[in-house]
């Protein structure tokens, strides 16, 4: 029996154990995978309980993507060179290894011929949290040489500043305050790493402006990392001006089943996960 999780907080909007929870049967894996919606002061107590209920692993979210480090015996150095952990395994013997598997989830579900045309171009990132430390790694990894961090509060991104400009010394990085209109007329690629236009309070709003997405180049992406609802206002300002989008869903996918084969120790049935989280929003 695998026992697996996720924790955060808020934790409504998961759609992870759907997707989990689909590939075990597949797989004729006896187990379970539950929401454990945490709040800050019992981010201890539930990694114990996980402990000693023997879970084989968890996925981390939004808030506690850099907080969980701390709890961690080992982090594999892809974890490591982001800051950031949203998969953690537990031995047998209790000891947790922390993976980032949201970096290669967000690169490959961008088509192959996209990926390809941003080596040297410039990016545009909105929001400097946990997923944006593995954004902007990606990014960087494939080739982008020009990275504008557009923060809220930008003295929070200069630790993810730091981090970065260590790991890739010869591209230029900048941070820019995030303001509702902002010039992005040389970006080819604008990712929305913030929860504005999430399911629930901000849903329907957008980061940004119409007229700023006006500004972005005809051939340029807009990747929206939110995958509830699957069009945010973001995509849909984008696809008003017929701008390619890519919405959170497949990184959904891809991260997920990543981190279950971690868990599980075989190739994880990757398109019946997909079928799973698409049963969800028709
Ligand atoms: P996080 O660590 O809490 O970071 C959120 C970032 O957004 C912070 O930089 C925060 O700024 C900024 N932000 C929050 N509210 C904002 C607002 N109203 N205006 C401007 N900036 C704001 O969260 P996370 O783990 O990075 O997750 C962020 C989003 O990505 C969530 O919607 C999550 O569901 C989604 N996500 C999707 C996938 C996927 O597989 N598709 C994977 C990971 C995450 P401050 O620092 O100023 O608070």
């Amino acid at each position: 029996m695998i026992k697996l999780g996720v924790i955060g907080y808020p934790l409504a909007h998961s759609l992870s154990p759907t997707m989990h929870k689909a590939a075990l049967k597949f797989k004729n894996i006896e187990g379970n995978y539950v929401v454990l919606e945490t709040p800050e002061d019992k981010l201890a107590d539930t990694i114990e309980y996980m402990k000693k209920q023997n879970f084989r692993g968890f996925n981390v979210t939004i808030p506690y993507k850099v907080d969980i480090i701390k709890f961690l015996d080992e982090i594999d150095d892809l974890a490591k060179i982001t800051g950031a952990v949203n998969a953690v395994v537990i031995s047998a013997k209790g000891q947790l290894k922390g993976y980032n598997t949201d970096i290669s989830g967000f690169i490959n579900a961008i088509p192959k011929d996209k990926l390809n045309n941003l080596s040297g171009k410039k990016a545009t990132v909105l929001g400097t949290g946990g997923a944006a430390r593995a954004v902007c790694s990606a990014l960087l990894n494939a080739g982008v040489n020009n990275l504008v961090l557009y923060a809220r509060t930008p003295f929070k991104a200069e630790s993810l500043k730091e981090i970065l400009v260590s790991d890739f010394a010869d591209a230029g990085i900048s941070i820019s305050q995030l303001e509702e209109n902002i010039d992005l007329s040389d970006t080819a690629i604008f990712v929305n790493t913030t929860p504005v236009g999430m399911y629930g309070k901000s849903e329907g709003k957008s980061p940004i402006s119409e007229q700023s997405v006006k500004t972005l180049p005809d051939n340029s992406i807009v990747y929206d990392i939110i995958y509830r609802p699957k069009t945010t206002k973001l995509l849909e300002y984008a696809q008003n001006k017929n701008l390619f989008t890519i919405d959170g869903t497949e990184m959904l996918v891809l991260q997920g089943a990543k981190a279950l084969e971690y868990w599980i120790e075989q190739e994880p049935p990757v398109d019946i996960m997909r079928e799973a989280l698409n049963s969800c929003f028709v």
